[in-house]
């Protein structure tokens, strides 16, 4: 039986993750992502107002046309980032299938969709738990436990009739994760002996020599970071992702630990913190305060600044978004201001694309003139480098390596690292969005 693995997004770039996989005419499709940076390159550009032809266009979600027409059975979600899950408001509604995905990922997208003014899809969204899996139409999709930087992550496994493919695309080998499992590599061995056809892997990192550090010792770095800029008695801001949920629960924790009340401020803050913790994946105190109205931000950021060395204030802008309430505290829109002895912590490192550079620098620059101090890359990433993606693919032992999620030289990179691990170039496949891959008889 032969395998069809068409990827429709997500090679030669970052984001836009989709791809699709035939057996015998009918296709499960993996993830739905949009590419952030070209719809930031649009001012003005909201996802929810753009038709799905106008973000093809710009190059902002998959262009799944090919597919059009063809029997799509399920469509599949790895993890709730954007670049996985963004598009599916756009592109899930011509196949007549449902939408698996970890508890988690599901609330995620369905809270997408909610945002998303007019979309109303037919497909029904179901969970499946890390470690579990669901058979349609005689085919096996597993959920296997993943560490990245959000929570519910999943290596999925696509089987039928003895011939399996892996989809690893973002991942890393985290053996304290702190919150979640860990990477299930007793699993993940048993497909090596099981035969697995084909592994598409991300190399998003495979530039950095790795292996990538635990999210354990992210917290460590926050401690000292934490208490050194607290004992200052200015105000202290922390920024990370939204959606990293582990890093949000850290800073929380130790900024009680230090004695100063954390509270959490932005609206997808709020909407990524309450996601976790409507399915249970974390507890934060009752006595958190999460806000993302506009009017309780505004009363909470007058009450921290009357007594500013009491609070650490968890806030969006990380990346310098000019809509994000760090941003907005930067430029003076909001009732708190900037300065002298304030500590501004940048639990993130910059996504390497001309505009957050820019917004980033900008912000720096409004912040540091106003007096606060600055610690950058108070951060480790959710990707795996180079040493540790050698290890997982020495796990699973596919038969066909294919990367995958990232730009054309880092794709590169992993042919290059399969030469070295004795991978012959049939073996070898450096794969095009829109072009297909045959495998097997
Ligand atoms: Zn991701």
């Amino acid at each position: 039986m032969s395998v069809e693995i068409l990827p429709l997004g997500g090679l030669g770039e970052v984001g836009k993750n989709m791809t699709a996989l035939g057996f015998d005419g009918n296709y499960i499709i993996v993830d739905m992502g949009i590419r952030l940076d070209s719809i930031m390159a649009f001012e003005e550009a909201e996802i929810g107002k753009m038709s799905r032809e106008e973000l093809i266009n710009i190059n902002g979600i998959p262009d799944d046309n090919i597919l059009h027409g063809r029997k799509v059975k399920a469509i599949v979600l790895t993890h709730g980032h954007l670049d996985h899950i963004g598009a599916v408001g756009k592109l899930a509604y011509a196949y007549n299938a449902p939408i698996y995905g970890t508890p988690f990922t599901i609330e995620l997208t369905r809270r997408l969709l909610r945002e998303e003014s007019g979309v109303r899809l037919k497909n029904e969204l179901i969970t499946v738990n890390p470690g579990g899996s669901v058979r349609t139409h005689g085919i096996d999709i597993e959920f296997i436990n993943a560490t990245h930087s959000i929570l519910h992550t999943v290596f999925v496994s696509v089987r039928r009739d003895g011939e399996s493919v892996l989809f690893a695309s973002d991942f890393k080998l985290d053996e304290q994760p702190l919150l979640g499992e860990k990477t299930d590599r007793a699993r993940l061995r048993r497909l090596a002996s099981e035969g697995l056809l084909a592994a598409l892997i991300g190399a998003v990192r495979l530039d950095e020599p790795g292996p990538t550090k635990s999210e354990a010792h992210a917290r460590q770095m926050l401690k000292e970071v934490m208490s050194e800029a607290c004992s200052n008695n200015g105000l202290v801001i922390a920024t990370t992702f939204s959606s990293h949920i582990v890093r949000l629960k850290s800073i929380v924790d130790l900024a009680f630990d230090i004695g100063r009340t954390p509270v959490l401020v932005g609206r997808s803050l709020r909407n990524y913190c309450t996601a976790a913790m409507d399915v249970g994946l974390v507890d934060f105190p009752p006595e958190l305060s999460i806000h993302g109205r506009p009017n309780a931000v505004h009363n909470l950021l007058r009450e921290i600044n009357k007594s500013r060395s009491d609070y650490v204030l968890i806030c969006t802008g990380h990346q310098g978004e000019p809509t994000s309430v760090l941003s907005k505290i930067a430029n003076g829109q909001l009732p708190l201001d900037i300065r002298d002895g304030d500590e501004v912590i940048f639990s993130a490192s910059v996504i390497p694309n001309p505009i957050n550079e820019s917004n980033r620098e900008l912000l720096e620059t409004k912040l540091m003139a106003k007096g606060a101090h600055i610690y950058r890359d108070v951060h480790v990433s959710g990707h795996a480098g180079r040493v540790d993606t050698s290890e997982f693919i020495e796990m699973i032992k596919p038969d066909n390596l294919i990367p995958c999620h990232s730009t054309f030289d880092k794709l590169r990179l992993m042919i290059e690292l399969g030469k070295e691990l004795g991978y012959s170039d049939d073996r070898l496949h450096q794969l095009r969005n829109g072009t297909s891959l045959i495998l097997g008889d």
